[in-house]
């Protein structure tokens, strides 16, 4: 997959991709990412890339013509690329949108700076736009890196193990079960005795009890667009399985 990132602060967007699972991605080559420093499509000495607003309102906007000058030098299109514009008014980014960015080849996300962009970007240029929340941040960097994220441990390889992103909270509509590590006791606080059981199966039942009451309680409207099965529905109604272990004492 290829990523391309348009922005003004291309060092901000460096230092956010150089570490953890996402730099060691890059430096593999599991995907291409480039940043495109706007100001070197500006045509005044200045390198300016905002203007005053048309109509006389306070602040500034980000012109067209870098934007358009930096797709054109790619040779990104709406045609041949999926063409990100971060924006307050855009869909609300999610894991199933990121699944969606994720299956296309190539992908262009511009970070808009100031009172935003020229409105012709989104008009023209643009194939989506994305909001990571409803707050105004300063600027598109910090929404591009977090969608570049969100993708990129999604494809194949990224993570190692494929099995922790298909077992991850939001995959299939439901939040993460809980997770434990060593020690076994801290502070009197002890693991579930399932988890010690070594019974596989006994644990996937209670990994997905979890899962799904805890859905239930933090996110009932994930819950209410889940189609349970018969299975899940006999776990809810049992309350929550007990270690092999303890069932025997
Ligand atoms: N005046 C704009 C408004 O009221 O919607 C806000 C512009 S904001 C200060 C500048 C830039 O930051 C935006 O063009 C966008 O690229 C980015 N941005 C800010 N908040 C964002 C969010 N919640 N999601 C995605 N991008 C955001």
């Amino acid at each position: 997959m290829r990523i391309d990132i348009l922005t003004i602060f291309p060092q901000f967007i460096e230092a956010g991709l150089d570490f953890s699972v996402v730099g060691r991605a890059r430096r593999n080559g599991f995907v291409e990412i480039t940043t495109v420093d706007l100001r070197d499509y500006t045509d005044d000495r200045h390198r300016s890339v905002d203007d005053t607003p048309y109509g006389g309102e306070h602040g500034m906007v980000m012109r067209i013509e870098p934007i358009a000058r930096a797709l054109h030098h790619i040779g990104a299109s709406r045609e041949n690329a999926r063409i990100v514009l971060t924006s307050p008014l855009g869909k609300g980014f999610s894991q199933t949108v990121a699944q969606d960015l994720a299956g296309s080849e190539w992908l262009v996300l511009i970070c808009g700076h100031y009172e935003g962009v020229d409105e012709r970007v989104r008009q023209h240029l643009v194939t989506d736009e994305i909001s990571i929340g409803d707050y105004v941040l300063t600027g598109g960097e910090l929404p591009a890196l977090v969608i570049t994220d969100a993708i990129m441990r999604l494809l194949p390889g990224v993570l190692g193990n494929q099995v922790s992103a298909s077992d991850e909270s939001f995959t299939a509509g439901m939040l993460e079960y809980p997770q434990y590590t060593r020690p076994r006791i801290f502070n009197g606080w002890t693991v579930p005795e399932i988890l010690l059981s070594g019974n596989h199966a006994a644990i996937a039942r209670w990994r997905r009890y979890h899962q799904l009451v805890r859905t239930r309680m933090l996110r009932s409207d994930l819950f209410e667009e889940l189609n349970l099965s018969e299975e899940d529905r006999k776990l809810l109604a049992e309350g929550e399985p007990l270690s092999p272990v303890s069932d025997k004492n």
